[in-house]
Order: structure tokens, then sequence, then C-alpha cells
């Protein structure tokens, strides 16, 4: 098998896993987690939203949360916003980076953001045309499978990937919201994809709710994909897309591209403690390392696979 040397995995349990919580994380608690995984190594960190605090609870304290960070060197703080109003706030407090979401399906989009996947489009042009100094980047949900609408086809897909590339976005990200893809589908959309744009940089966001997602991770990176999406404690979801579960987990993610030989620049023993904390925080977690750590199978620091074995 033919792999990558590297791979760069984004973090994205501090916007993904806290927006999904029941109860409200304390503000206290978010900074504490975040500063954990600025040590980790990573290079980017999805960390907040710029929502209606109405329709998110849970990110009401986004200004507080962005304000308090410690910010270390060589990581890329970014944010997700819906429209314009979130872009220009997030431009406002010194964000660098937003990724504006969107749908695949139109049943989606007006569920998540009361509006169609063409009228998100006119909203990421309109936040293209205030010319700030925050990129944007793009973010397709349910690419991989909608829970109203099933499988959107990969025509569908690549339209709405023209038209944001058409407005000079140079990042996308194809999201499987509900986690229903599958290792051969995920193949094909991503060849078929990346076909079409090779210049474009593609992340890919994987849920976990049947168990596929480091397998549909590795069927996008044989696919020529190098951008993955990933959350500590396997927390997240998604309020508008039901029976959803978390995100592939980052440190079971780590430790799989680490036993392989391919770099991602994290260090196992930090996102492992990182992974303990937010769940010691939260109550909860879908992690098989935090699991086969309980269970005793691991060596304190060490990793859960052992090379050559
Ligand atoms: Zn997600």
């Amino acid at each position: 098998m033919k792999l990558p040397k590297k791979v760069t995995i984004q973090e994205v349990g501090p916007r993904d896993g806290f927006q999904m919580e029941k109860e409200f994380v304390p503000t206290e608690n978010k900074i504490e987690v975040i500063d954990m995984l600025s040590e980790c190594g990573f290079t980017e960190i999805q960390f907040t939203a710029f929502v209606h605090p109405k329709a998110i609870p849970n990110m009401a304290d986004s200004a507080e949360v962005c304000a308090k960070i410690k910010r270390a060197p060589g990581i890329s703080y970014n944010t997700l916003i819906p429209n314009k109003r979130g872009y220009e706030r997030a431009n406002e407090l010194g964000i660098k980076k937003v990724e504006l979401t969107m749908s695949a399906t139109d049943s989606h989009n007006i569920s998540n953001l009361n509006c169609t996947s063409l009228e998100s489009i006119v909203r990421l042009e309109e936040c293209v045309k205030l010319g700030l100094d925050t990129e944007i980047t793009a973010g397709l949900a349910v690419t991989f499978g909608c829970p109203f609408e099933g499988r959107p086809p990969f025509e569908r897909v690549k339209m709405l990937v023209d038209r944001i590339v058409a407005l000079g976005i140079k990042d996308v990200g194809l999201a499987d919201t509900s986690g229903v893809g599958d290792p051969a589908q995920v193949y094909d959309i991503c060849s078929r994809i990346l076909d079409a744009h090779p210049d474009i940089s593609f992340s890919l966001h994987f849920h976990n709710t049947h168990g596929a997602a480091i397998a549909n991770i590795l069927a996008a990176m044989m696919a020529g994909m190098r951008h993955f999406d990933s959350s500590v404690a396997g927390l997240g979801g998604c309020p508008y897309a039901p029976g959803a579960s978390g995100n592939v987990a980052t440190e079971d993610l780590v430790q799989i591209f680490d036993s392989m030989g391919i770099e991602t620049g994290i260090n196992v023993d930090k996102i492992i403690k990182a992974a303990e904390r937010t769940a010691q925080i939260v109550g909860h977690s879908d992690s098989s390392t935090l699991r086969a750590w309980k269970m005793g199978q691991l060596v304190e620091g060490g990793p859960i696979i052992q090379k050559n074995n």
C-alpha cells in the first residue's frame, strides 16, 4: 500500500463536541480543554462557533472563549459560522480563518440554517465580497448521506463544490455529518471530486455512527485526501442530524496513523490526557483508546497499538 508520509488532523471537539452537550459546559472548562489541545501538536483547532445562542446555547460564550484561550504559535484557531453576521463577528474578534457551513441537501440545509443550499452559497458570496482579512473555507455537511434525503448524487455534490470554488474558496470540507458513509462510496466521491478539483485542499469530516469513520478516513486517504477532522474523546454530533453520533476520536486516529508510520505531529500521551480530562468534564466519551485504558490494556503513556505485532 502506498502511504503518504504525513497527514493533517484538525481538532474539532471544542466546537462539534461541546455544541452537542445538553448541559452548558462551563466557559473555564472549555478554555481548559482548548489550552490542553494547544499543547498536543495540532496546527489547526476549530474551537468554537459564531452561531445564534438560541440555536446552539453551548456556543453562547464564544467571544469570551476566544478572548481567554492561550494561543500557541503555529496553530490556526478557526471557528464555524453560518452567515455574514458570524463572519463579521469572527473578524472583529481577530479570528484569522472561518468555516462557513452549508449542506449538500436542501432539507438538511433548511433544518440547520433555514435556507436552501444555493441560498447558503449566496451567503458565502456575501462574506467573500466583504473582503475582510479572515480567510474563508466552506464545509459541506451531509455529503455522504443525509438523514432526510439519503445519499446525495455525486453531481449535486460536485455542482455545489463547483460554485464554492468559483467564489475563490481554496479549502472545502466534505462532511459525513450523520456517519452513514461507507469506504467504497467515500473512495468514489473523493476520487471524483479530486479529479474535478485537483488544486483545492479538501478536508474530510467523519462521524462514527456505524463505527466506519476510521475505515472511511483510510478510504479517503487512498483516494488522495490528506486532511482530516477528528474530535477529542470522540465527542460530537449534529443538532439537525437525528441519531448521529460523535466524530472519530482524535486519540484513536492519531494512534492508527502513528502505527502506520504516517506523521501527524500530534503527541499521543498529551492527546490521551486531553481526552481523559474532556471525558471527565462532560461525563462521557466515545473513544476506543479511553475504553481500552479503562480495561487496563494500556500501559500508561504507551500507545494502544504495538508495532509489528
Ligand atoms: Zn460534525
